[in-house]
């Protein structure tokens, strides 16, 4: 059976990266939701670290990842210079080319930028995130825009569902469900 795990990143009372009233926390909930939705439509097995709002610690979502056909927590960037931009993503070796399709579609629903020259990876000793236990665990770190980037986080805001359909698209073809008519 294929078991996809899909995380949100900070919780349990750590808000992450704050934009006004915006956090981190909510946006990577909130994402995990609804590619949870589009996956499950297709039939594929999702484990979440938690339902509805609730986000559980890091601790518990990297005990989902064993096991799993892949594990993907979800985050936003954050730097001082609001014109920061782009979407990356934090892996082992081992996940470069999944790291480079889901940043690839991030990129191409948004209109932002892959960061890096090596279509969006980075290995897990690179990124403003130190616990990097999740890709220590054979996970990947989808840091999918920066929150503090105005027009990245309005963007996202008015196109989050087109951005979960893709990432699903991406991750179904990963983990090889043929796509349905929808
Ligand atoms: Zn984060």
């Amino acid at each position: 059976m294929t078991i996809v795990t899909i995380t949100a990143g900070h919780g349990a009372g750590d808000p992450g990266a704050v934009n006004g009233h915006i956090t981190e926390a909510n946006i990577a909930t909130d994402m995990r939701n609804m590619i949870t939705l589009y996956l499950e439509r297709r039939g594929i097995t999702v484990r979440n670290d938690g339902q509805g709002s609730e986000n559980q610690s890091l601790r518990q979502a990297i005990r989902l990842i064993k096991d799993s056909d892949l594990a993907i927590e979800l985050h936003c960037n954050a730097f001082s210079n609001a014109r920061a931009g782009g979407v990356e993503a934090l892996a082992q070796a081992k996940d470069k080319a999944i790291c480079r399709k889901l940043c690839e579609a991030v990129s191409d629903v948004m209109g932002i930028a892959v960061r890096g020259n090596e279509g969006g990876f980075k290995s897990e000793g690179s990124g403003q995130h130190s616990r990097l236990g999740y890709v220590r665990a054979g996970g990947v770190i989808l840091e999918l825009f920066f929150i503090s980037n105005p027009s990245e986080l309005a963007t996202y805001q008015a196109k989050k569902w087109l951005i979960a359909r893709e990432l699903a698209d991406v991750i179904a073809d990963h983990v090889g469900v043929k796509s349905c008519v929808s």
